[in-house]
Formats: C-alpha cells, sequence, structure tokens
C-alpha cells in the first residue's frame, strides 16, 4: 500500500511535515546531539520552543493579552474537574449545556463538584439531530459560568454559536479548536486536549481570561490550579516536553499554511465533499442536521448494517484507516482534522462510491 489515510478520531494523524522533521532531528535536535525529550525543560533551548509555541498560537487564535496559556497534562477529563475547582469560588451552581456525548461527561465530572444546572439543547428537526440556537439555551441566573462542548466528536455535531451572557463561557474545544476562526474575547475558559488537532497525545492547552485565575480554593490540586500553572508559565511541574514540541511544530505549520483562516477555508471543503457524497446516496445516511453538522467528524450509516464489516475490510485493502465509528454510535465515522488532506476526503470519497456500486 503507497499512501495510507488516517481516519482516527484521536489520537489522531498529525501533519506528515511535522512527522518528517521529527524524524529527522529525533536524535540531533538543534545541533545538540541529542533528542528534545532528553533535554531539561528549564534549559534554554527548551524555553525557546515553548515561548515561541506560546506566541504563534497567540498569533494563530487572536488570543488577547488579558489571556494566559498553559500547557498542561490530564486531557481534557482532567479539565471537566479543573473547570469547577478553579471557576466556581463560593458558587455552587454552574449551568452545562448538554448536546451529546462529551458535554455529558463534563456534567458527571462537574457534579463531584457542584450542582450542574444541565441544559439539554438537541432537538429532532426535519428527522435530523440538530441543536437549539444559542439564543435559545435556558441558562440560569446564579450559574458561575456556563460550559459547553462545541464540537461533539462522537456524535459528529459542531455548535457555532455562543450565548449573550456576562458569566464566563467554557468551552471545550478538543476536535475544534484550531479548526475554524474563533473569538477568543468572548471566552473565559477553552480548553482542549492535545491529540487532535495540536499535537501527540499527554499535552492538554488551556487558554483562560486573566480575572478567572484567582477564584480557586486552596484544597485545589496545585496541577490542576490554574494560577499556580500561569505564575509558573506551566512548569510547576515537568511538562510533556515531547509532546509540547510536536505542538509547536504543528503551530509552525500552520502558520505556514496559512494560518486558521485558511484551514478553515480547506476544512469547510473537505466536509462538504464527504457530506455531499452521503447526502447524494441512499446507500449512506448522516442523521445530524446541515446546521449542527461538525467540520471535524462526520460519523454515517451504511442502509444495510450488515455491510459493516465488509465496508470497513475493503476500506483498509484502500489505505483507509480507522473508519470505524464509536461504539455507542456503531456504522462509520471519518475524523478530518486539520492535517487530512482534500486528497484523502477525496479517496475515501471515491472508495464509497465504488463500494456502493458494488453492493447497492
Ligand atoms: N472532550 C472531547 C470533545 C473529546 O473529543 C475527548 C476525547 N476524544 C475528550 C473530551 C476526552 O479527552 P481526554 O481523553 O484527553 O481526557
Amino acid at each position: 500500500m503507497d499512501k495510507v489515510y488516517n481516519f482516527s478520531a484521536g489520537p489522531a494523524m498529525l501533519p506528515r511535515e511535522v512527522m518528517l522533521k521529527a524524524q529527522k532531528e529525533f536524535t540531533n535536535w538543534n545541533g545538540l546531539g541529542t533528542s528534545v525529550m532528553e533535554i531539561s525543560h528549564r534549559s534554554k533551548e527548551f524555553l525557546a520552543i515553548a515561548r515561541q509555541s506560546e506566541q504563534d498560537l497567540r498569533e494563530l487564535l487572536v488570543i488577547p493579552d488579558n489571556y494566559h496559556i498553559l500547557f498542561c497534562q490530564g486531557g481534557a477529563r482532567a479539565q471537566f474537574a479543573a473547570v469547577p475547582m478553579n471557576l466556581l469560588g463560593n458558587n455552587t451552581i454552574a449551568d452545562y449545556v448538554d448536546g451529546g456525548y462529551w458535554a455529558t461527561s463534563a456534567v458527571k465530572e462537574a457534579k463531584r463538584y457542584c450542582t450542574p444546572n444541565v441544559i439539554n439543547v438537541t432537538r429532532e428537526r426535519d428527522g435530523k439531530r440538530a441543536i437549539l440556537p444559542a439564543n435559545e439555551w435556558l441558562l440560569s441566573d446564579d450559574a458561575a459560568y456556563v460550559h459547553f462542548c462545541p464540537n461533539e466528536t462522537i456524535d459528529g455535531i459542531e455548535i457555532t454559536d455562543l450565548p449573550e451572557t456576562n458569566k464566563p463561557i467554557v468551552a471545550d474545544m478538543s476536535s475544534n479548536i484550531l479548526s475554524r476562526p474563533i473569538d477568543v474575547s468572548k471566552y473565559g475558559v477553552i480548553y482542549a486536549g492535545a491529540q487532535k488537532n495540536i499535537g501527540p497525545a499527554g499535552l492538554t492547552l488551556v487558554i483562560v481570561r486573566d480575572d478567572l485565575l484567582h477564584l480557586a480554593k486552596d484544597v485545589l490540586p496545585s496541577v490542576l490550579n490554574y494560577k499556580v500553572l500561569a505564575d509558573k508559565e506551566s512548569m510547576f511541574n515537568t511538562p510533556p516536553t515531547f509532546a509540547w514540541y510536536l505542538a509547536a511544530e504543528v503551530f509552525k505549520w500552520l502558520k505556514k499554511r496559512g494560518g486558521v483562516e485558511a484551514i478553515y477555508a480547506h476544512n469547510q471543503q473537505k466536509a462538504a465533499l464527504l457530506y455531499d457524497c452521503i447526502d447524494n446516496s441512499s446507500f449512506y445516511r448522516n442523521d445530524v442536521h446541515p446546521d449542527n453538522r461538525s467540520l471535524m467528524n462526520v460519523p454515517f450509516q451504511l442502509a444495510n448494517s450488515e455491510l459493516d464489516d465488509t465496508f470497513l475490510a475493503e476500506a483498509m485493502e484502500h489505505g483507509l484507516h480507522a473508519l470505524k465509528g464509536h461504539r455507542d454510535v456503531g456504522g462509520m465515522r471519518a475524523s478530518i482534522y486539520n492535517a487530512m488532506s482534500l486528497e484523502g476526503v477525496q479517496a475515501l470519497v471515491d472508495f464509497m462510491v465504488k463500494f456502493e456500486k458494488k453492493y447497492a
């Protein structure tokens, strides 16, 4: 097989250019004669990576000066706990907008620390799964913050509007960060596990508005305390240096490709190609309303689910990997993050058309 296209939902494919560069400098980074993973996180060489990556991310997402960027560990699930622990202050209530699997998971964890006001925003529209517009979300007056997940990785649902509120908005952007432009100033906290659009697993990004750094109680574990991490410039404990280095390379790659605006146009093109293929066929089906379809994760079902295993096996033979849907949803899912090329999506679509002709 000459070429393999990896549609994994995460950990997901990284830009080939970045992988080849990392391979080239694996044992001799920056002329040091050693790997970047073998040097101190406090060395001037590593600090240069840390600073450059922060600067590049600030530029890519247009992050205002009154926000800190934290390079943490623990994945997005650690943030499910860190968010209430850091933001509740003396409050006990927080709004949790529930639009899918990961938003629900955040609620489950939050229940250990507060009373979440769960706002179910999933509705059926035109026989498809849709999300209530943000101006219709029933937010409570007494919540400390509003939490939501703008891209549901498993359900393939994306929420692109924001509610009008004076409460801090907290967003789990694990699976759509850097895929489209956002206005960071509208958020209190943005967090994301790295393993889709940023780099390898092990690194977690938190972007937090400075006025929210002072609410944490003393009992909070220091490694989850935003103020501690901000004061120590993400080096309270040893950060995942190799993952951070790779993330820094992904940011450089993205800048070279024209930044977030350019990748957004590319992502729209890829998603349109795949959704059009699904919509133009009665052999494949996607159950999400077009207004809420994810640009990153495209779940689809075969009309005859008995063909699922055959589809996956033949896809593998065509170099199309990791298309099996999440166990809770079944069917297929193609994750088409920033690093996936249009060529890769075209290869998938060509295969789907061929498969349909063969089995319909
Ligand atoms: N939130 C979202 C939207 C996710 O896609 C995932 C993982 N796929 C998580 C949270 C959990 O992330 P982690 O495994 O890094 O804790």
